[in-house]
Order: C-alpha cells, then sequence, then structure tokens
C-alpha cells in the first residue's frame, strides 16, 4: 500500500497553468501579474502591502534593509532554525545572537530572549514552527515593546495560522512567508515579505524594484521543476519526466540551498524577484490554501489521538489560536530519530526529520541552548496533507 500522505499543494490545474505560461516567454516579466499576487496575498493576509521575492530568505533580507538594520545591530534569534535565516543577517552585517526555545510549540522561549538583550540589539526574529502559533507570541512582543526592537515574524510554516482571528504576521513589524515546495503551498521556490507600516512598506518596494527577475532559461527550469514535483508526488509512473528534466539540466532536482548557502556566503544571483508565471501560480495556490490548511487541522487531530493513545506528548495550541500545521512535531527517543522508518511500519507514511542539527541542514551546535538541542535529538515530524 502507498502512503495516502504527500507532502505537495499542486494539483493538475496548477500544472496546466505552468505549462500555459511555458508557451509564452514574452510575458514572463509583466509587473501587473506580480502586482496582482502580491495584491492577493496582502488582502488574503490582512496584511497593508506585500512584496514577492525568490525565497523567504530573500523576503527577510529585503525586511532586513527595509528596517535599516546594519553593522553593529544585533538580532536575537532562536536557536533552532534554518541556516538560511542567519545568513540573511549576516549577509547585512547584522551579529545574530541564539536563544533557546520552548518544547510546547517550539517556538522561542520569551525568558531565554530577555536574557539575550544587549544595548545593541535592534530586533527579534520570532517564528511559528511547523505551522504552530509560538506559546509566548504575546509576551514577546511585550518584551520587544519594551526594549524597543523591531519584531520580524518568520511565517514560512505558518501561512494562514490565525491568532485572536487575524493571520500570523501582522502584530510585528514585518514578516516572511515561504513559497518553496515543502511549504504550505508553492511556487517551487520563492517567498513573500508583509508588513502594516507605511515605511517600512516603502522600504520593501524599493528592494523589489531594485532586484533583478531571473533570467529566462532560469524561469522555465523553475516550471520545469513544479511540474516535476507534481508527478514526482501525485503520477511516479510518468518516470520519464525526471529522466527528461536531469537530461536537460544536468541535476535530478533544483537545490533550495546550495553549498555556497551551507558556507555562509552569498551564491550569485541571491535577491531576485519573483517573475510573474511563479506569481500566477501563488495566485491560483492562494484560493486553494485554506482548504489544504483544513485538511492539514483534521489529519493532525488524528496524530493528536494518535499521540495519547501511545503516550507521546503533543504539541500545544496555545488559547486563541488556530495552527495550520506545516508538519506534526512528536517527540520520540533519540534512537527513534536516528532511524525513522519505523515511523513507514507503525504509521502508515514517512516521518520528517527536518532539524537534525540547530542550524538545519548546517553541522553547527549553538552554546546555551539546551531545548532547542532536546528537539534537534528527539523532534520529528508527520506529515499532514492526504491525497
Ligand atoms: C524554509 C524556511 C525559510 C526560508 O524560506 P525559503 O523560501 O526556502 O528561502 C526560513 N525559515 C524557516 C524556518 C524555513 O523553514
Amino acid at each position: 500500500m502507498t502512503p495516502p500522505f504527500i507532502a505537495g499543494t499542486t494539483d493538475k490545474e496548477d500544472v496546466r497553468r505552468a505549462r500555459k505560461w511555458l508557451k509564452k516567454p514574452e510575458e514572463w516579466y509583466d509587473q501587473s501579474v506580480v502586482q496582482n499576487f502580491e495584491k492577493g496575498f496582502a488582502d488574503w493576509n490582512g496584511s497593508e502591502c506585500a512584496v514577492s521575492l525568490m525565497g523567504g530568505r530573500v523576503a527577510l533580507s529585503a525586511v532586513i534593509e527595509a528596517l535599516g538594520l546594519e553593522a553593529g545591530d544585533e538580532v536575537i534569534i532562536p536557536g533552532y532554525t534554518c541556516v538560511v535565516v542567519p545568513n540573511s543577517f549576516h549577509y547585512a552585517g547584522v551579529k545574530v545572537v541564539y536563544a533557546d526555545i520552548e518544547l510546547d510549540t517550539y517556538g522561542p522561549d520569551v525568558e531565554a530572549f530577555a536574557s539575550a538583550v544587549t544595548d545593541r540589539t535592534s530586533a527579534i526574529l520570532i517564528h511559528h514552527l511547523y505551522g504552530l502559533v509560538c506559546r509566548d507570541y504575546e509576551a514577546l512582543l511585550d518584551l520587544a515593546d519594551q526594549h524597543n526592537l523591531y519584531v520580524i515574524e518568520d511565517c514560512t510554516h505558518a501561512t494562514g495560522a490565525k491568532y485572536r482571528g487575524e493571520r500570523v504576521g501582522n502584530l510585528g513589524d514585518a514578516a516572511i512567508y515561504s513559497s518553496e515546495h515543502s511549504k504550505c503551498f508553492s511556487t517551487v521556490q520563492g517567498g513573500i515579505a508583509v508588513t502594516n507600516d507605511n515605511r517600512i512598506a516603502e522600504g520593501l518596494r524599493k528592494y523589489a524594484e531594485e532586484a533583478v527577475f531571473p533570467r529566462g532559461r532560469r524561469v522555465e527550469r523553475l516550471l520545469h521543476t513544479f511540474i516535476l514535483d507534481y508527478y514526482t508526488q501525485s503520477d511516479p509512473q510518468r518516470w520519464w519526466w525526471r529522466e527528461l528534466y536531469q537530461f536537460r539540466y544536468g541535476e535530478e532536482k533544483l537545490i533550495s540551498t546550495t553549498d555556497l548557502e551551507k558556507r555562509g556566503e552569498k551564491p550569485p544571483h541571491y535577491g531576485q524577484r519573483m517573475p510573474a508565471p511563479l506569481a500566477d501560480i501563488g495566485l491560483g495556490q492562494l484560493e486553494k490554501l485554506e482548504s489544504y490548511n483544513r485538511r492539514r487541522r483534521q489529519n493532525a487531530g488524528s496524530w493528536t489521538t494518535w499521540c495519547n493513545e501511545n503516550g507521546y506528548r503533543s504539541p500545544t495550541i496555545i488559547q486563541d489560536s488556530e495552527p495550520v500545521w506545516l508538519r506534526y512535531p512528536v517527540i520520540v527517543d533519540p534512537e527513534e530519530k536516528k532511524d525513522v522508518s519505523w515511523t513507514r511500519g507503525e504509521l502508515g507514511v514517512d516521518a520528517g526529520v527536518w532539524f537534525r542539527t540547530n542550524i538545519h541542514p548546517v553541522e553547527q551546535a549553538v552554546d546555551g541552548c539546551p531545548r532547542a538541542d532536546e528537539a534537534v535529538s528527539r523532534c520529528i515530524n508527520l506529515p499532514t496533507l492526504m491525497k
């Protein structure tokens, strides 16, 4: 039996969209399509301004620039994150200080963050990991208020999650989202930065206007990758697609974090904006996002039942929040994380192991983050989307 869970959010209609765009390269840089998507996302998210770029990491770079963070500034971020997050700060010369997380929602621990504040701290970055609204959300906003710090929300796992009826990403100064294919919705690669502040919005728009679009061959490859992704998940019998792709591009797939980025260096062509075909696919995805998120919530409910019946601690849904459950995180024995093949037999799904290190996927330990270390050795995640 093939597992009933899939990772992706794309369907045949999206593939038709991608094919349609492949046929009209002369419209790949049509700005009105991009603006439609940005307006659509901002409206959907309840935000004043959204700009679309080639990755959540690039969206973060745009936010850093719009906030005017620079050398001499410090930012506090969770010691349980993706390497591309500290990278965006490093590229701008901003010093990154890691602070611990809590294990209820894998979010920033407010006490750890408070202890890390210095005279040089200008901002904190908080995240809503696995689509869970972070436990100390309000306390972190208060902390930032007290010390006059910017709050950047990493919503790359939590597009659509709500707190007190509003989508996350609207309570801080700016937020980033990702449409990389393993996230809540897919344009293969892509990211969005949002804000409700006019001055920051101006900075974001300036960043996007000065950014270049990916070149034609890259756009074509992104579209082919999008189609390949769909067939890989939904119709693996079409193996010839992979062969054709490999023949054409010399690689099996598109790598989202390059070796240069793993070494902390800025890759060439970093900082591009989203071209029309991806923006249009994003707009189509947006229409379906709510229904995908609904399915994720339902499936998360079954995992909670499974946790309760089998003595695993289920994650915490904080009061007045509505998570989106990009994945369902579970704490297991370190041995059970080292080799997760048991989940296939026991649960009928392949578990994900997204953070084998504190600064995924780089082998880098962080000091003074014992709970993050525990999550690294013990947290696996279960898929939440059914075919
Ligand atoms: C994926 C991810 C990002 C970056 O998003 P990209 O679109 O891949 O650049 C940032 N933070 C976290 C926690 C992520 O998982």
